[in-house]
């Protein structure tokens, strides 16, 4: 592939390749391949339940965590630390971040904001190549897929615009390549050209989230569909239904993943669909709603512990997601922690009159671009019909302008076959606050 990329960048030249991206990863080369070997040792061979959680004791004993001030004052053990979450992060992201760090090697990658406004999260340059070409190499040991003698080309689809378009080569294995690229959700023509880049990309893992691949899979079946060699699906829920119709169309296994913006894939689908713990970088507790633990194999809110993102390590960050996690063998043959009865966002996309689907995730990029909106919710009225309730911070008393850019915004974002208002509203605060619902 590195020799087909000067002509790969002729056929799409909207994407951006950095060749300086590309030298200065040499350097990690040997510690990637350490970190995959040290994976592999810890995940599939009978050893230690928690390897991380002795990494954690140690960094914890050498006093790395006093250079971070949310972790200074709580002592020198995991179960010391409290819980916190992205409210926290939010509010004080500074406290969990490395202040000697240089600013040139480190990352930022901003959440996704689906559950409110969008955090930004540091990631190391170790950690931002870990989490870029190490993914998908531990994502496929797990499903027992061999990818040892040509990794296949990865391409990641997002809805985020500003996520951009580029190509990278894998330093791992250089006759690879990884691709990002940007689907409109709004517009057939930018699924038509995704099912062309899969095309032109022979045989590529195909990386994204149900809503995108559930769109995808339409257009893909009103031809030949293009041959993949594999699906990684992350980011909500996965049906049996939509998993299935994949399988079918595009003749390949297709494989579920847990994973956060804040610390990278957490879990991954073994070849009889169990998501197993990455255990040689997680410590994964389960909590109820007073903070406490709760037994082996009950249900929880899912807290995640990892310390090698030096820029961010996070320690006991609660994830919003429900599940339990169980030791025992799996039917796969290998011991170590899986999440069982996840329930993690479950993300529900509208139903459109086309039959066509809308993602709510089409919208995050509405707080970051309207810094006034302190709150919003969205209601499906009719199947053609939407209304979106903003409440606005209380400085801004003329909201008329306000209003006409939301409208605007909104008329960009959502699909033509639907219309929608948008009134003023002040919610009342309410652990049951929905933000994204349906009434037909
Ligand atoms: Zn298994």
């Amino acid at each position: 592939m590195t020799r087909a990329l000067p002509q790969f960048l002729d056929r799409h030249p909207d994407f951006i390749f950095d060749p300086e991206d590309f030298v200065r990863a040499r350097w990690a080369i040997p510690v990637l391949e350490r970190q995959y070997t040290d994976f592999l040792e810890k995940n599939f061979a009978r050893g230690e339940l928690w390897p991380a959680t002795s990494d954690i004791e140690q960094w914890l004993a050498e006093n790395a965590h006093l250079s971070y001030t949310a972790y200074r004052n709580h002592g020198c053990s995991i179960s010391a630390l409290p819980v916190f979450g992205k409210a926290e992060l939010r509010a004080d992201p500074a406290a969990y971040q490395d202040p000697t760090l240089d600013p040139h090697s480190t990352w930022q990658k901003d959440t996704t904001g689906s559950t409110g406004r969008p955090i930004a999260v540091l990631y190391s340059e170790l950690f931002r190549l870990d989490i870029l070409y190490l993914s998908i190499r531990k994502v496929f040991s797990r499903a027992g897929i061999n990818a040892a003698s040509h990794f296949p080309a990865v391409l990641s689809l997002s809805e985020n615009e500003r996520s951009g378009k580029w190509i990278k080569i894998d330093p791992l294995d250089q006759r690879s390549v990884i691709v990002h690229s940007v689907v409109d959700t709004t517009k057939d023509s930018s699924y038509i050209d995704a099912i062309a880049l899969l095309r032109d990309l022979d045989s590529p893992c195909l990386s994204s989230k149900p809503s995108v691949l559930e769109n995808l899979l339409q257009f893909a079946c009103q031809g030949q569909p293009p041959q993949l060699h594999s699906i990684i699906s992350g980011g909500s829920h996965l049906s049996d239904d939509l998993r299935m119709r994949l399988s079918t169309t595009f003749g390949c296994p297709v494989i579920n993943v847990y994973g956060m913006t804040e610390v990278g894939i957490i879990a991954s689908e073994c070849r009889e669909r169990y998501l197993h713990v990455d255990k040689s970088a997680f410590f994964v507790e389960t909590i109820d709603e007073s903070g406490s633990k709760v037994a082996e194999g009950a249900t929880g809110e899912l807290v995640v512990s990892r310390i090698t993102n030096s820029a961010m390590p996070l320690l006991r960050y609660k994830t919003n997601d429900i599940g339990a996690v169980v030791t025992e063998e799996c039917s796969c043959g290998v011991v170590g922690p899986r999440i069982i009865a996840f329930h993690g966002r479950k993300i529900q996309c509208y139903k459109l009159p086309s039959g066509s689907l809308f993602s709510p995730t089409r919208l995050n990029g509405f707080m970051p671009r309207f810094p006034m909106v302190e709150e919003f919710r969205v209601t499906q009225r009719r199947i053609d019909f939407f209304e979106f309730e903003v409440q606005l911070s209380s400085r801004f008393i003329d909201c008329s302008e306000i209003f006409s850019s939301i409208s605007e915004f909104l008329r960009s974002v959502l699909p033509p076959e639907v219309s929608f208002r948008v009134v003023e509203q002040h919610f009342r605060p309410d652990s049951k606050f929905q933000r994204f619902r349906n009434n037909i």
